[in-house]
């Protein structure tokens, strides 16, 4: 069985619609298939329960941060209709919009008006964020490139380099845990702490309620998969694994294609 439990669609970041998503995945051998877009559940809402040839296991991935980091929970075999999962993904849904708005405004001192409106109407169901204030100021012929947009508007220190308030991790977990979900520190490796840093944050993730982690994510050098196995067995906590497809042509995150988790590990599927 190949289960890939991290996936985007154009509800967020993603390229393709749910149906084709799962279409996809079909095609390349994916038997059970997790959605877990950006901060939303939307996805799920034009989907059927059920699909012939995979099945499909509700999830989210969630912002957040720890300490000065900014990480990513995802929330899987979660209940779609618990309050808990949709008071999340609204909270969560309404601070990327609170930062858009600032965005614009942040823009329009600067002389670009409708920023957030003109930024809104290129993302798809309310999820804007920068790169649709960049697609606007290309549009409107402020700057030439997505990078050009980025450095003089939305970059590191300037007017549209607004911080972004997530609800806090505690928080995430107790909407995952009381949507009957399994909580899962997505890509572990990405966020760059050290070895020290990243066991600290594990041993509070679990203290909250965390109970696993991605070990394989997409495609990543065999020892980096070992290491994450070690820190499952080391630290109790279940093993996922999935590609964090986003969109077709980028090899390393395509549907189904990463090498199965270790032996050793508790597959996270085990608590479905
Ligand atoms: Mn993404
Ligand atoms: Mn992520
Ligand atoms: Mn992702």
């Amino acid at each position: 069985m190949i289960f890939d439990l991290h996936s985007h669609t154009n509800f967020s970041d993603g390229a393709l619609t749910p149906q084709d998503l799962i279409s996809r995945a079909t095609e390349k051998g994916v038997d059970a298939l997790a959605i877990t877009d950006h901060d939303t559940i939307d996805a799920y809402k034009v989907l059927a329960d059920k699909h012939d040839n995979i099945e499909l296991v509700a999830g989210i991935e969630f912002s957040t941060q720890w300490e000065s980091n900014g990480i990513h929970v995802l929330g899987l075999n979660i209940d779609l209709d618990s309050d808990a999962i949709n008071t999340g993904a609204q909270f969560q849904t309404e601070a990327r919009l609170i930062r858009a708005r600032s965005i614009g405004e942040k823009l329009a001192k600067k002389g670009i008006q409708d920023a957030f409106e003109g930024a809104s109407k290129l993302a798809h169901s309310g999820y804007v964020g920068r790169p649709h204030f960049a697609q606007y100021l290309i549009d409107i012929g402020k700057v030439s490139s997505m990078q050009a947009a980025f450095k003089k508007y939305l970059g590191a220190g300037k007017a549209g380099d607004v911080k972004q308030h997530w609800a806090s991790l505690t928080q995430i977990i107790e909407w995952i845990r009381g949507a009957n979900g399994i909580a899962v520190l997505a890509h572990p490796l990405k966020y760059k702490m050290t070895n020290t840093k990243l066991k600290r944050m594990l041993d509070e993730f679990q203290q909250m309620g965390g109970q696993g982690i991605e070990v394989v994510s997409g495609q990543q050098l065999p020892q980096q998969t070992q290491y994450l196995a070690q820190l499952c067995v080391q630290k109790n906590l279940l093993a996922s694994c999935g590609s964090d497809f986003h969109m077709p042509g980028k090899h390393w995150a395509e549907l189904g294609v990463f090498s199965p988790l270790p032996e050793k590990v508790t597959p996270v599927w085990d608590r479905f």
